[in-house]
């Protein structure tokens, strides 16, 4: 079935949260963001409360989609949405880190 990326069709896609079975109630569902590849939806589940993240993305095809549970607050998907991407001084940084094992060290701090 062809869909307007738009269409309220893509959020009944989000029936039942994936840990407690419980139906999502369609207020429940947010929409972070939507674009040209798809749209972001932010569900919690009123009952165990479990966050989950999908993606819709309308092709040709169909509709496609994934999800995937976080803990992050729907504002901390935004701001890493938005982030910048990884680039060549970040690799180097890490590559300098690794050959010193201060990125081992400084996950040994953090745990
Ligand atoms: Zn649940």
């Amino acid at each position: 079935m062809m869909t307007n990326m738009n269409s309220p069709l893509n959020l009944r896609l989000i029936k039942k949260c994936p840990i407690c079975n419980v139906d999502y109630q369609q207020s429940m569902i947010q929409v972070l963001d939507e674009s040209e590849y798809g749209v972001l939806t932010y569900a919690t589940c009123k009952s165990c409360g479990a966050n989950l993240l999908t993606k819709f993305a309308s092709l040709p095809q169909g509709v496609i989609g994934n999800a995937i549970l976080t803990d992050l607050t729907p504002q901390e998907v935004l701001e890493f949405a938005d982030g910048d991407g990884i680039n060549d001084d970040d690799v180097l940084d890490i590559q300098h880190l690794l050959s010193k094992k201060e990125l081992v060290n400084n996950f040994k701090k953090l745990i």
